[in-house]
């Protein structure tokens, strides 16, 4: 047989997830220029992941990248299989019969646990679950969130933890001109809450959320942050990291948080309140969500290492939502290896690897391959680097038997799996944008997956 990469032979890849890093492997692999046959596969009837499914509808600049990824699908050869769910629709081994390579970047989809008493009582749900029913994902659009009590804790303070409390403090009117799902539009127009309570287990400092993120709660149309100005004062450690020149992130949060404390107390009907150095210890409720009990915590260890001991000391909020936003963790895929701990696929630079050894035509990038961290933009290095190894690895990479993506399709159409194309996507697209432009809005999504096939069957 011809060498892989060869006009011959060309490269046959499978990229597993739209998100953003299966897009920059695949852009990556183009810029390689060398004979290829790429197909991408999603397990949602709809390209893009948490660009679509993650972003906050408030923040439509974050999802014009995909523009940029309507210039990578339209590479001769990419194929677009959508509605496809790998590991149940077609196994992993399958598919390394019809591709040399495989790459996974299908993110991190399920959330880490807080592991506290009361964590599973009704009203206390993930962020994962809430981000997704105002983003009108499939899986959570169905999911209920009693918006009748009149306060809401978050725990966790990174950025999906803001969005959530942006998305809970906003008027309608702030998002009724977003692509907020109209179920969810219509939920927060009822919704009776008044007090939102931002909690992080360690200071200021040391918060993940961007201070551009951070500045937006103090510019809402009817809620104004409130922050006590005790919370901030730093503990020697802290100052120190705050003092490192290069620490900005931290310097801005600060400033903006001083700020904050600063403003007279505001007359709006909702407040957020910001609050540190306190973890939940148990969630309390008989039949539902009713307080949540909050230790507080000091800080030990060294700068940029510092670690909550809880104190003993503990204080509750009376609330009738708690959301947990502790971070995500990515979720196993039968026949290939999983690091129960981290939460990734094991890998090496992006190769998977099982006992430390690589495993040929496996690989990884993203938040599968290094946990559930960083924005957009730090997926194109990340996948750069995996595609690097893949490239590396050409001349020893076992072709794979079967060489022919209709093969592949005619299997999956077999099993009565019908897979989106990118072509049905633009459809699909094109109806969307047209639903929401009657309603005032950049889009109005769809959010059932019988709703988009019927779209694509009719
Ligand atoms: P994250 O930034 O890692 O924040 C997780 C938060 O949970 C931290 O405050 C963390 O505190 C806290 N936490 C973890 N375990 C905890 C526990 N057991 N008890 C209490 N608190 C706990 O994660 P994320 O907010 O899910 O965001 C993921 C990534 O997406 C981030 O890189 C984020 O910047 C990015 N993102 C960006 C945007 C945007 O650009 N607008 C929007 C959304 C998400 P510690 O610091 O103490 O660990």
């Amino acid at each position: 047989m011809s060498a892989l990469g060869s006009d011959e032979c060309p490269l046959r890849v499978a990229i597993v997830g739209s998100g953003p890093s299966g897009f920059y492997a695949a852009e990556s692999l183009y810029k390689a220029e060398i004979p290829l046959r790429l197909d991408m596969f999603d397990r949602l009837p709809t390209p893009f992941g948490l660009v679509r499914g993650g972003v906050a509808p408030d923040h439509p600049k974050i999802k014009t990248v995909t523009k940029i990824y309507d210039r990578i699908a339209a590479h001769e050869g990419f194929q677009f299989f959508g509605n496809v769910f790998i590991g149940r629709d077609i196994a992993v081994g399958e598919l390394k019969l019809f591709y040399d390579a495989v790459i996974f970047a299908c993110g991190a989809e399920t959330d880490r646990r807080l592991g506290v008493p009361g964590e599973s009582c009704p009203g206390s749900h993930t962020a994962t679950e809430f981000v997704g029913w105002y983003n009108g994902h499939p899986d959570f659009r169905d999911r209920t969130f009693d918006l009748s009590a009149e306060a809401a804790v978050i725990v966790g303070q990174g950025n999906v933890a803001v969005d959530v409390c942006r998305i809970l403090s906003k008027t309608v009117n702030e998002l009724k001109n977003s692509d907020i799902a109209r179920h969810a539009l219509d939920a927060l127009a009822d919704s009776r809450i008044r007090r939102v309570y931002l909690i992080g287990r360690r200071g200021p400092v040391q918060a993940k959320f961007t201070s551009q993120e951070l500045r937006e709660l103090g510019a809402l149309e009817a809620c104004a942050p409130v922050v006590d100005p005790g919370e901030l004062e730093l503990d020697p450690v802290s100052q120190a990291e705050l003092d490192d020149p290069n620490n900005k992130h931290s310097q801005k949060n600060v400033s903006i948080l001083r700020e904050f404390a600063e403003r007279r107390p505001a007359d709006t009907p909702r407040q957020c309140y910001i609050r540190f150095l306190r973890s939940p210890v148990e969630i309390r409720g008989a039949d539902h969500v009713e307080s949540v009990v909050l230790e507080k915590n000091t800080l030990e260890g060294e700068a940029f290492h510092l670690r909550a001991r809880g104190t003993g000391e503990t204080e509750q909020i009376p609330c009738g939502l708690v959301f947990r936003s502790v971070g995500y963790r990515g979720v196993p895929i039968p026949g290939v290896p999983f690091d129960e701990e981290q939460g990734i696929f094991p890998n090496i630079g992006g190769r998977i690897a099982a006992d430390g050894q690589p495993i040929a035509g496996l690989y990884a990038c993203g938040w599968i391959k290094r946990g559930p961290s960083g924005i957009i933009g730090n997926n194109k290095p990340d996948s750069a680097e995996t595609i690097k190894a893949l490239l590396d690895d050409m001349p020893s990479l076992p072709p794979c038997p079967r060489r022919d993506s209709l093969e592949m399709a005619r299997l999956l159409a077999g099993r009565g799996v019908r897979a989106v194309s990118y072509a049905d996507w633009r459809a699909i697209d094109a109806e969307e944008i047209a639903r929401g432009q009657r309603a005032g809005k950049p889009r109005e999504k769809f959010t059932r997956i019988e709703e988009f096939l019927a779209l694509l069957d009719k």
